[in-house]
């Protein structure tokens, strides 16, 4: 069985992002950029599934800037056995992705489709949905757990308040929720390797796909600073300021 796995690249999560001068967006210059934690978690499900002997070959895809390719080389490190980057320099929004993955996905025939549930810069969580919408194949979004035998995927969902098992027929499109696993390290022997490992560039203009955007974004704001805090001298001092100045109790 095939696995396609696709990964953003994206701001790192330890990063304090800026917003750009003129709230257009958030800077993105000379700042750290990391695979986007729950495509980690995608990549690991794959290569989890292929040391269990459940697949046999896992590609990873990202669609961004040639920078991403380092991005693609840390997951041939953590296991993919090939990649392909569709690059291109604009952002692209998630409708464009998910057109450009099915596109994929016809060309490669997976039997599975692993993205993460969202983006952390983005924070859409769109792009599987949309992906399942268009290949019209069944779909499992935030997996915590996934079992894959005889044709078909169980799937365990976090849901509000619980937990929901799904079995999906293949080929189908699993999305990673946090709990699904814990992300291993590449080694060092396996950074090396990777760089021996196929890495596929295409441009986005071969794909065919129309790639100009459907959003304008108007204005992107940092959150608002935190006030400093005070001091209470007194257990009777809190209540009061409680009571009367936060009017929470
Ligand atoms: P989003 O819908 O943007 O929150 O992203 C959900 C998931 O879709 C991500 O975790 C990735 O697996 C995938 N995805 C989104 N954008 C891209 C991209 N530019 N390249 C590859 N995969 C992407």
């Amino acid at each position: 069985m095939k696995i396609l796995v696709a990964v953003k690249r994206v701001i790192d999560a330890e990063v304090k992002v800026r917003v750009k001068a003129d709230h257009t967006g958030v800077d993105d210059a000379n700042v750290k950029m990391s695979m986007n934690p729950f495509c980690e978690i995608a990549i690991e499900e794959a290569v989890r599934l292929k040391e269990k002997g459940v697949a046999s070959e896992i590609v990873a895809v990202s669609i961004g800037p040639a920078k991403a390719q380092e991005t693609l080389r840390t997951t041939l490190a953590l296991g993919a056995d090939r990649a392909i980057l569709i690059e291109s320099d604009k952002n692209i929004e998630s409708l464009a992705v998910a057109q450009i993955l099915k596109n994929i996905v016809d060309e490669e025939q997976p039997q599975l489709v692993i993205l993460g549930k969202q983006s952390i810069d983005s924070d859409n969580n769109q792009t599987g949905q949309m992906l399942a919408a268009l290949l019209d194949w069944p779909q499992a979004t935030f997996a915590s757990e996934l079992n894959v035998e005889e044709g078909c995927a169980t799937v365990v969902r976090e849901i509000d308040g619980g937990l929901e098992t799904l079995k999906v027929t293949l080929p189908a499109v699993i999305t990673t929720d946090l709990r699904l696993n814990e992300p291993r390290f590449a080694s060092l022997p396996n950074i090396m390797k990777a760089k021996r490992k196929p890495l596929d560039i295409r441009p986005v203009s071969e794909t065919g796909v129309d790639v100009s955007p459907h959003l304008d974004i108007l204005s992107v704001e940092p959150p608002p600073t935190r006030e400093a805090g005070i001091k209470v001298e007194t257990v009777a001092e809190l209540v009061d300021k409680l009571k009367n100045e936060a009017k929470v109790i």
